[in-house]
């Protein structure tokens, strides 16, 4: 039986995801809750040869071939982080999911709807998604690194765009125009209310 709570961060470069996921998970673990704060792409080898391509000079690979890096690496997440946490009765927290390839790799022009379908077809559903809405311009001007080649405000804005139309009552919308802190009280807050109203499920 499933009995953890997984929940995810999305959000273009910049939105805030990483600072809010760490705040979720201190509050929580401070409030005595089992939580996994976790990431992707992910620790493990694929992972790591993801980031190495995403930081490097440039984007060769076609998009499928892209997007099937990212599904590897997804699969080994799942597997090995996110389904053993659930089944352990943990919180996980993931900084990013499987909406970050519906936007990315759908900005190169695969078929948003046909990745979801691909990654819903192993990947357990969140329990609840925050979705961090920032402009572009703003987020790109919070990051304070060299720009990777997936961080051009033109291919973000397609990003954006994707991440504006995707639907289910699972997914919160918050303006991560806010102050961290500011920010982090609300996404606190909801949630808990979504941890409220998970465990009456569980009961009732
Ligand atoms: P993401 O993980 O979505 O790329 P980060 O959490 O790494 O975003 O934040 C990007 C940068 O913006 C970091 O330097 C961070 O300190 C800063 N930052 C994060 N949240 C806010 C915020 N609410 N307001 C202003 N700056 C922020
Ligand atoms: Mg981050």
């Amino acid at each position: 039986m499933r009995r953890g709570f997984l929940l995810a961060l999305e959000g273009v470069d910049g939105s805030g995801k990483s600072t809010q996921a760490r705040l979720l998970a201190v509050s929580l673990l401070q409030q005595g809750r089992e939580v996994v704060l976790t990431q992707e792409p992910g620790s493990g080898p694929l992972g790591q040869k993801l980031r190495r391509y995403l930081q490097g000079a440039d984007r060769h690979l076609a998009p499928e071939e892209e997007l099937d890096l990212f599904l590897a690496d997804r699969r080994e997440h799942v597997e090995q982080v996110i389904r053993p946490a659930l089944a352990a009765g943990q919180i996980v927290i993931t900084d990013r999911y499987y909406y970050s390839s519906v936007a990315y790799q759908g900005a190169l022009g695969l078929d948003p709807t046909w990745i979801l379908e691909e990654n819903e077809a192993f990947a357990p559903r969140p329990d609840l998604v925050f979705l961090l809405v920032l402009p572009v311009a703003q987020a790109l001007a919070r990051l304070q690194r060299p720009r990777q080649l997936s961080e051009f405000p033109l291919y973000l804005e397609e990003v954006a765009a994707i991440y504006h139309n995707l639907q289910g009552s699972h997914i919160q919308r918050v303006d991560a125009s806010a102050s961290p802190q500011a920010l982090h009280a609300k996404l606190l807050a909801r949630t808990l209310e979504a941890l409220g109203e998970f465990g009456e499920e569980r009961q009732g």
